[in-house]
């Protein structure tokens, strides 16, 4: 990769009980679009993390004594500097991710803030349990507190909207935070660092530790003062995580990889389901662990799906990623292009069928982007249940088109992986809509839409896609201890 000679590296420092503090080394950034190496992540390690978990148990006794309202008040006005600079931010994003200007302006940042005005609200509307036993002469009730320094790391995909889903609840509940976000998109975590003095955070309340997940992330996971862990990431690394964190027993939210299914059935109004499941299967690239990235398609109707969906992928455009008219940016890194591109060609050697994107149409792209790491939108088809492109998480802008017959074998095939993230269901039929999603093992359906989200319920995964939920009141339970007190009167 060459350096991007025209401009200084930005160069970013970790933020530490309110001050931004150098680091002994450092590591390249890209610019996903053009392969340059543009910004310097420093590469922290131990001695920050204890810097940081230190700077954050210090500052737990006068945030944890705050009122709910006094924290919300601080979260609230987070939130309106982040708006306030949502153009710096949305650009930031998409040069760091790679991912459409449109994308970050629209989903990504105003999403960040909605997160801090989200639970400023939710924050405030909280009520404990009381039981009476008279008999007893006793009454008891819970009361809920702030359990300590929480460990925040985040992934690399929608890097300040994740990042912000952990920090918000975390603060709002009067925990503190030493937060990791993914040593390839690190840019919009500083920024937010330089909002919280004037937002009224004090020092301490938030510290930012950048670095790689084996040095910096397992320092925390790591540390005995961090009581929690909330991670969002995949399976492999949380599987690290869980047997590194195990002997302090620490709580664990685990939000993983998916493998998702989009089940379309022959009453399907296809003129609102062709164009949601391209949607669905390329947004951001194919990089959103909610991606679909199965799609049965009842016998009935798969040719003409089949045609349909092709034609509408096509209509994507690839390209730079700050021009407004794109569709498709670059994808995080040269390794995961070479990843995703390895599974069509698997596809391929296993006699599958790639009906357009990687490897049949050409990829034109502007003069500066010849070396960012694109890739068309692909569509696979004729491709096997067992087959890796149908079992492993690709993460991607690939999708794969099969057909099914019944509802009972579509059920079944939908389950037939390791993961249980999100599904989308398909259909006219009421009745049908309702059976099917009782039976997907997925934490979350989705039927006739996709990605409606409503922050107050349960967000997560089942089976090898993650442990506990997030969400108003799930986020609210994680981030406190619970006790239960009994009065004899
Ligand atoms: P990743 O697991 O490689 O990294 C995630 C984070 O963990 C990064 O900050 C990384 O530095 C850190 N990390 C890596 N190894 C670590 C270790 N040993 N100890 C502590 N921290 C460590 O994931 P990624 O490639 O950045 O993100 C993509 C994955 O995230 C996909 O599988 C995707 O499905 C998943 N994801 C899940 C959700 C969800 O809500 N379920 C949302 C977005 C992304």
């Amino acid at each position: 990769p060459t350096m991007a000679h025209s401009q200084a590296l930005l160069v970013l420092e970790n933020f530490i009980g309110g001050k931004f503090v150098p680091c002994s080394s450092y590591i390249d950034s890209y610019n996903p679009s053009t392969g340059d190496v543009y910004c310097r992540v420093p590469d922290s390690g131990k001695e920050e993390v204890e810097a940081a978990v230190k700077a954050a148990k210090d500052a737990f006794p006068i945030w944890s004594a705050k009122s709910p309202l006094e924290r919300s008040q601080i979260l609230n006005k987070l939130a309106d500097l982040i708006e306030h600079d949502l153009e710096a931010f949305a650009q930031a994003e998409s040069k760091d991710q790679g991912k459409t200007i449109t994308f970050a302006r629209t989903v990504d940042i105003p999403r960040a803030a909605h997160n801090f005005r989200f639970f400023a609200s939710s924050i405030l509307h909280h009520v404990t349990e009381c039981t009476e036993m008279p008999a007893m002469g006793c009454v008891h009730y819970t009361s809920r507190a702030p359990v300590g320094v929480a460990g925040l790391i985040s992934p690399w995909n929608l890097p300040l909207y994740l990042l912000t889903w952990k920090i918000a609840p975390a603060i709002a509940c009067g925990n503190t935070v030493v937060a990791k976000p993914s040593e390839m998109t690190s840019v919009t975590a500083w920024m937010m660092c330089k909002l919280l003095e004037k937002a009224g955070v004090p020092p301490g309340v938030v510290n930012v530790v950048f670095g790689t997940g084996a040095k910096a992330g397992e320092a925390l996971v790591c540390h005995p003062d961090v009581p929690l862990i909330s991670f969002t990431g995949s399976t492999l690394t949380a599987q690290r995580i869980t047997e590194r964190s195990a002997p302090h027993c620490k709580r664990l939210s685990l939000e993983l990889g998916g493998k998702n299914p989009a089940i379309i059935f022959d009453d399907a109004d296809l003129s609102q389901c062709i164009p949601t499941t391209v949607r669905s299967s390329f947004a951001n690239q194919g990089e959103i662990c909610l991606c679909t990235s199965r799609i049965f398609v009842q016998r009935g109707i798969y040719s003409e799906f089949l045609k349909r969906f092709v034609a509408e992928a096509k209509k994507w455009k690839t390209g730079n990623p700050s021009d407004p008219t794109v569709d498709v940016g670059a994808l995080i890194s040269k390794e995961h292009l070479e990843k995703v591109r390895n599974y069509v060609k698997k596809a391929q050697a296993e006699g599958a069928r790639v009906l357009c994107g990687e490897g049949v149409d050409p990829l034109a792209l502007p003069p500066g982007n010849q070396k960012g790491y694109f890739m068309l939108p692909t569509v696979i088809t004729e491709v096997k249940d067992e087959s890796c492109c149908m079992q492993e998480e690709i993460f991607g802008p690939v999708t794969c088109v099969v057909a099914f017959d019944t509802e009972e074998e579509v059920i079944r095939r939908a389950n037939s992986v390791k993961y249980g993230l999100a599904a989308t269901v398909w259909s006219g039929n009421v009745g049908r809509v309702h059976r099917v999603a009782h039976r997907l093992q997925s934490g979350l359906v989705w039927t006739n839409c996709w990605l409606v989200r409503d922050l107050n319920l349960p967000f997560g995964g089942m089976k090898a896609s993650g442990i506990g939920r997030e969400g108003a009141k799930d986020s609210y339970e994680f981030f406190t201890e619970v006790k239960t007190i009994t009065i004899k009167h």
